[in-house]
């Protein structure tokens, strides 16, 4: 798979797919150093094909935490798939604390290996993986936190690679959408939330971690038509809250009839709406059960257990992803053994093999 808009060796020039290249292959890279040489340092078979570290070499307990041990690089030549926090928190209606999340999202990815067996495909051999870091946020200050995001964004959209990102609250999805709809327009939306997230406002704000989806249709980057939200659930302050997302165009899929309709079938619902367009995936974490995610801003109850939500994106194999995000991981509240960030460092992991067998849009 590649990244649109930029050479990329292993795809465009060489005929032989990175993982059959013979280790002798192996370069050594400032800073990095050749498995060849007996050291630590992970390599990358190529100029253009960066990697996580080897596990077999460095123990998964060691190192600085990157997303899955990914290199923190933030020059774009060579790169496929960009993994990034936004640790901005202050747009949230109950519980603070998301702005922790990018990094607890890290150190449970550390766990993560490169083979998924679900879906058959080596994740870092298909795509070259890098952790770009944190995004500028200004705490307190969300329209300003928007105006640095997608300014930070715009090269990397430029570079056509997929954008991950790892929130940070709700409210950080616009500016990750005013980016790539700038190069996509209008996207297909495949939210998976608690909540639709499709509020007018909230204590008269306009930008809040409820509101996103209404202005993001209103702003034109989704096209709500071809948008499915699924999830929904719990208590509400009226019908309108969700007759007011389905007005606004969206598809809305109550946890219930989600349950009833089992991966397969909500696959096939995404699918025919989405159509042609880029895929934008955003996955809040309180989409699962707080007992497989405490570690949240508003959780709800009698939602998705963790094997629930993987069967459910992996069901959606050969979408054309543009971007993704997973958000509202809130490490105070979480478990001891650090279960909602380990669900959302998976979910991450799902959401680039998504990319890595569905391929670029327009590729
Ligand atoms: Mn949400
Ligand atoms: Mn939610």
């Amino acid at each position: 798979m590649t990244g649109e808009g930029h050479d990329c060796e292993h795809t465009h020039d060489d005929p032989q797919p990175a993982a059959v290249r013979p280790r002798s292959d192996w370069q050594t890279v400032a800073g990095y150093r050749g498995r060849s040489t007996g050291h630590a340092y992970s390599t990358r078979v190529s100029d253009t094909h960066y990697r996580p570290l080897d596990a077999q070499v460095i123990p998964r307990f060691a190192g600085i935490r990157t997303f899955m041990r990914a290199p923190h690089v933030t020059d774009l030549s060579g790169v496929d798939a960009v993994v990034y926090g936004i640790p901005f928190d202050t747009a949230t209606a109950f519980r603070t604390g998301a702005r922790f999340g990018p990094e607890a999202i890290r150190s449970a990815s550390a766990l993560i290996r490169p083979y998924h067996p679900a879906h058959d495909v080596n994740v870092v051999d298909s795509l070259s993986i890098v952790d770009y870091g944190d995004l500028p946020v200004s705490p307190g200050d969300t329209e300003r936190t928007y105006a640095q995001v997608k300014a930070a964004l715009g090269p990397l959209v430029d570079a056509g690679v997929f954008l991950a990102a790892l929130g940070g609250d709700h409210s950080i999805t616009l500016p990750e959408l005013r980016a790539l709809a700038e190069r996509h327009g209008p996207m297909a939306l495949v939210q998976l939330d608690a909540h639709a997230d499709t509020w007018d406002e909230y204590f008269g704000q306009k930008h809040f971690h409820g509101t996103t989806f209404r202005r993001a249709a209103e702003e034109n980057l989704l096209d709500a038509s071809s948008s499915v939200q699924a999830g929904m659930r719990g208590s509400v302050y009226g019908a309108s809250d969700l007759e007011d997302a389905r007005a606004l165009g969206f598809t809305v899929i109550q946890s219930e009839d989600l349950r009833a309709l089992g991966p397969i079938d909500y696959a096939e619902i995404v699918r025919k709406k989405a159509g042609d367009r880029p895929v934008f995936l955003s996955f809040d974490i309180d989409f699962l059960d707080p007992a497989f995610a405490p570690g949240t801003g508003t959780p709800e109850v009698a939602g998705f257990s963790t094997v629930e939500a993987l069967g459910l994106l992996r069901a959606l194999r050969g979408i054309k992803l543009a971007g993704a995000d997973v958000v509202e991981v809130s490490p105070a509240y979480d478990g001891h053994g650090h279960q909602t960030a380990l669900a959302a460092a998976n979910v991450v992991y799902e959401l680039l093999a998504l990319r890595a067998l569905g391929g670029a849009p327009g590729a």
